[in-house]
């Protein structure tokens, strides 16, 4: 199947097919005998850009001057535009060398990123992430070995090998003809509503979820759950997996653990967040109408 045309495919940020074939993964390209090309260098959760009079764009080219000393070993993560893409992370104490800027990956602070390097950025900050959570055997605590020409990590005593890790939530709008079911968390930015969301649990399927999830958050039965999508959110690795569903019954009683608020919206007046590269938006703008 040709996913650039596919009608499932979102083309959210985040997404690798949102940069439309653009980008080949490490696994199905040939690794370059040295570091060169784009740079996707990560300082917590920021990446390091050029800013240019209209744009932002990345370092390319060998190692940009002035980050020497204060990058960890550079990772090949696949081929950008038929260059090699490298990731590194810049420590959390150095400074950011003069004629580049650090810009946030995240959107909820407002990044000027655009989507192709918010994309790309994401699949840095996973990479790194999967490099600082994998370098021991969770099982018996040895350091770990890269497996050929994957991601994966063998533990070279035990033999125990794992992947980078995907955690599937499940993000849901509720509907009840023109009007839908949204929710609040505290220390969100004033006014900003988005769905109700929850991760899935062992034992459960992604509509137990939903049904589980509603009902603990929000108080309410739903019925025809029906899925509209996917976002890949590297926060660091969730699979957020999409859905609509309608309301079937039961007063709004909010969880205060989890919730400051939830409430009915008209479809005609919905709060203006969340965040226009969220799938949480993407559901509204395209789902929220019956
Ligand atoms: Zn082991």
């Amino acid at each position: 199947m040709n996913l650039k045309t596919s009608p499932l495919s979102v083309y959210l940020p985040f997404n690798r097919d949102c940069l439309r074939g653009a980008f080949v993964p490490a696994k199905l390209a040939t690794k370059p005998p040295s570091p060169s090309g784009h740079w996707l260098i990560v300082q917590e959760q920021g990446l390091i850009v050029v800013p240019e009079a209209d744009r932002l764009r990345l370092p390319v080219g060998e190692l940009p001057e002035g980050f020497d000393g204060h990058l960890g070993s550079p990772i090949w993560l696949g081929n950008f535009q038929g260059t090699p893409c490298w990731v590194a992370a810049l420590a959390r104490d150095a400074a950011v060398p003069a004629g580049f800027h650090r810009e946030t990956l995240i959107p909820m602070q407002g990044t000027r990123l655009p989507d192709d390097l918010l994309s790309l950025g994401g699949m840095a900050l996973q990479a790194l992430h999967w490099e600082s959570t994998s370098a021991h055997c969770p099982r018996c605590g040895e350091p770990t070995e890269r497996i050929e020409g994957e991601w994966g990590k063998r533990c070279p005593r035990c033999r125990y090998e794992h992947y980078p890790h995907l955690h599937p939530a499940v993000i849901t709008l509720v509907r009840d003809g023109s009007r839908v079911l949204l929710t609040r968390k505290a220390g969100w930015a004033p006014g900003r509503y988005s769905l109700v969301a929850g991760f899935v649990d062992n034992g459960e399927c992604l509509e137990g979820a939903v049904h589980r999830e509603v009902k603990e958050e929000v108080g309410v039965e739903v019925t025809d759950i029906r899925y509209v999508g996917s976002q890949n959110w590297p926060f660091p690795s969730q699979l957020m997996i999409g859905f609509v569903a309608a309301y079937a019954g039961g007063d709004v009683v909010i969880d205060r653990d989890e919730l400051e608020d939830a409430r009915w919206f008209p479809v005609d007046a919905l709060p203006s967040g969340p965040s226009r590269q969220s799938i949480a938006r993407f559901i509204l703008d395209h789902h929220a109408r019956p």
